[in-house]
């Protein structure tokens, strides 16, 4: 008998892993049982009465149509986290123009803006291209513009450049968020007011940004006043030595 090895293996890592695994299966799970089970109730009471009274056929396609697109932006922003999980994200760092981007975004949501009456502001310092990955500056203007049309009537875009970060904000006068719930933003499916949440919200879009922020190892931040408004502040590196081309992990 020579001694005796013992080896010991930490998992606790990927129990913690595991868990959170199970538990954002079960949140979708249950995130999508409510548009589901709303779209099986109209298509049951259509079916009964939907033909003899046409108010009813309006009021229950209206319902179908709107828990149909919930159900598409769940799952639309379900695959979007899942492709950022994956290990290697490729960015694609290139020269970009970051005022013909914004005002990409801000033409995109401009319908959305017109039917709640709100214009959309922009003020940029950035006048020569940044290197940076497009489709990350598009998803985080997507989303800090969709919100502050959903909990605002307003909102102004600024685009800077600062200590060699690209700085993008979005402000709102809108509802602001508590100082309570500040902290529970970023997760997955959160959303303050859940009964007040529009068709095409999903409580992903924060979770989303935060992700592909941190791939970019830049930095978000809000302040946030209830009854006042926010500020959601993205800042991202400009660095192409360290970053052009390259995977990100
Ligand atoms: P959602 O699809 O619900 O908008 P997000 O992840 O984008 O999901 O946001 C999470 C929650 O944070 C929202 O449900 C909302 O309660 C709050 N929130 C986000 N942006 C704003 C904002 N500009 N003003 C007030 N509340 C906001």
């Amino acid at each position: 008998f020579d001694g005796t090895i013992v080896l010991f293996t930490d998992v606790s890592k990927m129990k913690e892993i595991e868990d959170m695994q199970k538990q954002f299966l079960s949140d979708v799970s249950h995130e999508l049982k409510t548009p589901m089970s709303a779209i099986i109730g109209s298509v049951e009471i259509l079916k009964r009465d939907g033909l003899d009274s046409p108010e009813i056929f309006q009021e229950f396609m209206d319902i179908l149509l709107k828990e149909s697109y919930r159900m598409q932006n769940i799952i639309n922003d379900i695959l979007e986290l899942s492709r950022l999980d994956q290990t290697r994200v490729k960015l694609d760092f290139k020269e970009l123009d970051v005022k013909a981007v914004v005002k990409e975004s801000i033409d995109l949501f401009e319908p959305m803006a017109k039917e709640k009456h709100i214009s959309l502001i922009y003020h940029n310092k950035i006048e020569k291209p940044v290197i940076l990955d497009y489709s990350t500056v598009k998803t985080i203007l997507s989303n800090f513009i969709s919100n502050a049309i959903k909990y605002s009537n307003d909102g102004v875009i600024k685009t800077k450049k600062e200590n060699n970060m690209f700085v993008l904000s979005v402000q709102d006068e809108g509802m602001g968020i508590p100082k309570n719930k500040l902290n529970y933003i970023y997760d997955r499916f959160y959303q303050v007011d859940k009964s007040r949440s529009s068709k095409i919200s999903t409580g992903l879009g924060l979770s989303i940004v935060k992700k592909i922020v941190e791939l970019n190892q830049g930095i978000i931040d809000v302040e946030s006043t209830l009854g006042l408004g926010s500020t959601f502040t993205v800042k991202l590196p400009i660095n192409p030595k360290v970053s052009h081309n390259e995977d990100i992990i």
